[in-house]
Order: structure tokens, then sequence, then C-alpha cells
């Protein structure tokens, strides 16, 4: 029985059903042939933190047989030479990937071309020339890239950045640090955010441009790996760029108003990490469902006792509403809306439901709850961290008050 009342458009379903069909024949299968590479973690990680050379083999595989298989690139704008689905079919297959995989089958993380690591509408606002050179590796999955916003001293206020792009000849020299990198270890380039007008930055009206810069350029230097909870390797990293040369083909966007593409890309961030806290949300319920049917205590199997299943129905409803709101989100950036507090609104409320449901998961599972195998603590730790990248739950918050103060009371 259908848990929704309407239909999603026939191309949204056949990107889902289509991603999922590709999980299992391409992603589950590699996981399980490499699992000791994958799962060992002196051999997935270098000594620096960086993947392994094996590693990032396997990535470049998954990126460039999903680039094949045509789902790879599907979200991204007919015109830079994708699929042109929108931001509904990005919510819709990501979310699906990662109920279908799991925490632990992480390959799917390169199924889609996420937006700030690959091709995304984010690239429309590239030059013709940076198009000429990088978007045919970026579309077959050859090349990745990352999105080089936050710094050690502007995070929530991203605006406050202090890299400084500074005109030389026909192009400038950027300087500066940047700090939770995600991909930055692998990419192969940079967009990098940088005060090109240091009076209008301080002025919060504009000021601010971005750059897209390859990561072997001289003067660019990944400085560290990040580890986060007690892992020995990364995804993150702290990037220091010492007079980096950067032309005018490598602005993204319009000169000064590099904010808005930071902006942009910050909304499909929140699409994206709405779409993993169901998605990973859901499928700790499934587990959640089926343990409680096999396990037994007391003689009796525990899915008996209310103790044991109220909170999985309370995972159930509060997935319900994020699932829809995420659908809602999705569906009003496709209309042209920017849709800031219903996203706001979305990805706080989803992350939090995720969160909650992989927690009572791990409660329904007793003690085996907190095992490796089980992959539910690796998804504990993934929605963990979503409660503060792409917009802290106190920032969507305080971005959903100040729209709510201003009338914006539609619900
Ligand atoms: C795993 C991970 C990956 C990331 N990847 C990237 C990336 O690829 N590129 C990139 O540019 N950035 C990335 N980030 C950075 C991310 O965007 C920032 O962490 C986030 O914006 C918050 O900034 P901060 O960590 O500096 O926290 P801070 O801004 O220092 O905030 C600290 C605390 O204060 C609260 N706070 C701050 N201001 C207010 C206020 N006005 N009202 C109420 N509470 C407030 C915050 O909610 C938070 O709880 C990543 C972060 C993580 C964790």
């Amino acid at each position: 029985m259908p848990a929704i009342a309407f239909e999603l458009p026939e191309e949204v379903r056949e990107a889902r059903d289509g991603v999922a069909a590709f999980a299992r024949a391409e992603v589950i299968p590699r996981h399980e042939k490499h699992r000791a590479l994958l799962e060992e973690p002196r051999k997935l990680y270098r000594e620096d933190g960086r993947f392994s050379d094996e590693a990032v083999a396997l990535i470049r595989e998954v990126r460039r047989a999903a680039a094949r298989a045509g789902f790879y690139a599907m979200c991204v704008p007919e015109a830079l030479g994708g699929g042109g689905l929108g931001h509904l079919a990005y919510y819709v297959a990501w979310e699906e990937l990662f109920r279908v995989c799991g925490p632990q089958n992480w390959l799917m993380l390169y199924v889609i071309s996420h937006w700030a690591f690959g091709p995304s509408r984010l690239l429309e606002r590239i030059t013709g020339e940076a198009r000429e050179r990088v978007l045919a590796p970026m579309m077959a999955g050859d090349a990745s890239m990352c999105f080089g916003l936050s710094e050690p001293g502007a995070g929530s206020d991203a605006a406050a950045i202090a890299t400084r792009a500074v005109p030389d000849g026909d192009g400038w020299r950027v300087s500066g640090r940047k700090i939770w990198t995600s991909n930055a270890p692998i990419a192969d380039y940079c967009i990098v955010f940088a005060v090109t007008d240091p009076a209008l930055a301080s002025a919060r009206r504009g000021g601010i441009s971005a750059f897209l810069v390859p990561t072997s350029s001289p003067g660019f230097e990944v400085q560290r790996v990040i580890r986060l909870f007690g892992h020995i390797g990364g995804d993150e990293a702290e990037l220091r760029l010492d007079n980096v040369f950067v032309e005018r083909w490598q602005v993204v966007g319009e000169l000064n108003r590099g904010f808005e593409a930071a902006l942009y890309g910050v909304s499909l961030g929140r699409i994206y990490n709405s779409a993993r806290a169901v998605g990973y949300g859901r499928w700790a319920l499934e587990r959640a469902l089926e343990y409680s049917r096999i396990r037994e205590a007391f003689g009796r199997p525990i899915a008996d006792y209310q103790g044991v299943t109220f909170p999985l129905a309370e995972s159930a409803a509060e997935l319900h509403a994020a699932h829809l709101m995420g659908l809602n989100a999705g569906a009003l950036l496709d209309r042209g809306e920017q849709a800031v507090k219903e996203l706001s609104m979305t990805k706080a409320y989803s992350v939090q439901a995720g969160f909650r449901a992989v927690d009572r998961a791990i409660q329904t599972h007793g003690a085996i709850g907190f095992t490796n195998e089980l992959g539910l603590y690796h998804a504990w730790h993934s929605l963990r961290i979503v409660n503060v990248a792409d917009g802290t739950n106190e920032i969507l918050n305080r971005t959903v008050a100040q729209r709510l103060l201003k009338g914006d009371t539609d619900l």
C-alpha cells in the first residue's frame, strides 16, 4: 500500500529504481569482493590519512561505471551534458541509495555526482574556457573537485572569510586557509572562495568571488587530513593557499558575487543531507524491525513489547514527515523558488529525525547494536556530523525565525 497519496513523476521514479538496481549490481558486490581493503582502516588509508591508491582506484571505478550507466550526471543540466533531472530527483535518488546501501556500502557515495565533488548545476557558472578544460573529465567521473568555503575563522558566519585574491597582471594571487573541505585529499579541482573587494566584503554587500583552482596549482597545499570520531584517515582536509595564481577563465559566476554560488551550493548540500538522514533512518528502522521479530527475551520476540515497538513507530512517523518535507523542498527548487525557509526546516528536521531513528535502532539491538558488523554506529556518526555540516541546526533555526519574523509565515 502506498504511503504517499501522490505519484512522483515517471522520470524521478525511474531514477530512484535505476540507482537502486545499480547499487545492487555494482556497489554492494564490490564491497563484498574488496572487504579486506574497504573494512581494514590500515589498508584503506595511507599514513597521512588520505585514501590509499587502491581505495581511490575503487572510488574512480564506481564513478566511471555510474557515468557510463547514465546515473552519475543525471541531475546535471543538459546544457552541461547531463541528464537534466532536477532537485526532486536528486533528493529521491540519494535517499534511495542511502536506504538500500546503508552506511557500510559507502562506495554508493560516488554513484550520483555529489554537488561539491563532481558536476552539478553549480558548474553552469563556470566560464566557456573552464568548461573546455574541466567538464569532460568531471562528467566521465575521471576527475573530482571540492568546495573551499569554510575557514578556521569563518564557519557559520561564512561571509567572514579572510582568504584574499589580490589582482596581479591578468589575474589574481590567492592566499589563505580553508578547513573541513570534503573530498579535498583526492580532488583535482577546488572551488575556492576569496575576498576580491574588501570594502564590499566588510560591508556584507558582496566582494567575495569564487575561483576554480586545480589542486596541482603551485602554492595549493593539502596541509593535513582531518580525522573524525577516532578514524585513522578521512575525507576532510585543511588547505593552505600561498599566492596561488588564478586567471579570468577560473572565475565562477560573477566577480564579487561568488557568495551567491556558495549559497546555491549549500542549498544542494541541504537537499543531499536531508536525503542522507532519511535514507539512513529508514535503513536503520528496517534493520530494527527485522531484529525485533527474531530476537527473543523472556520467552517471546521483543517485537511483542510495546517498549520496543513504540519508539520504532515514532521513528516511522518522523521519517515519513521528513521524507515529505524533502520531496516538497526538491519540488520547490525545481519550480525555481529559493525555498530558503522550507529547505532550512527540512534539513534541520530531517537530520534530527534520521539521527533519532538510528539511535533508537541501536537501542532495539541491545549490545549488538554497537558492533562494527551491523554498521548502525557508522550511520550514527554520519548523521551526528550532518547536525553541523551544511548549516548547523541552530543556524537553520535562525534562518527560519528570521523569515517568520519578516512575515513569511506560510507553512
Ligand atoms: C564533516 C564536515 C564536512 C564539511 N565539509 C565542508 C566543505 O566541503 N566545505 C566547506 O566549506 N565547509 C565544510 N564544512 C564546514 C561546515 O560548513 C561548518 O562546520 C559549519 O558551517 C559550522 O561552522 P563551524 O564548525 O565553524 O561552527 P561555528 O560557526 O563555530 O559554530 C559553533 C557553534 O555555535 C553555534 N552558533 C554560531 N552562530 C550562532 C548564532 N548566530 N546563533 C546560534 N548559534 C550559533 C553553532 O550552531 C555551533 O553550535 C564541513 C563540516 C563538517 C563537520
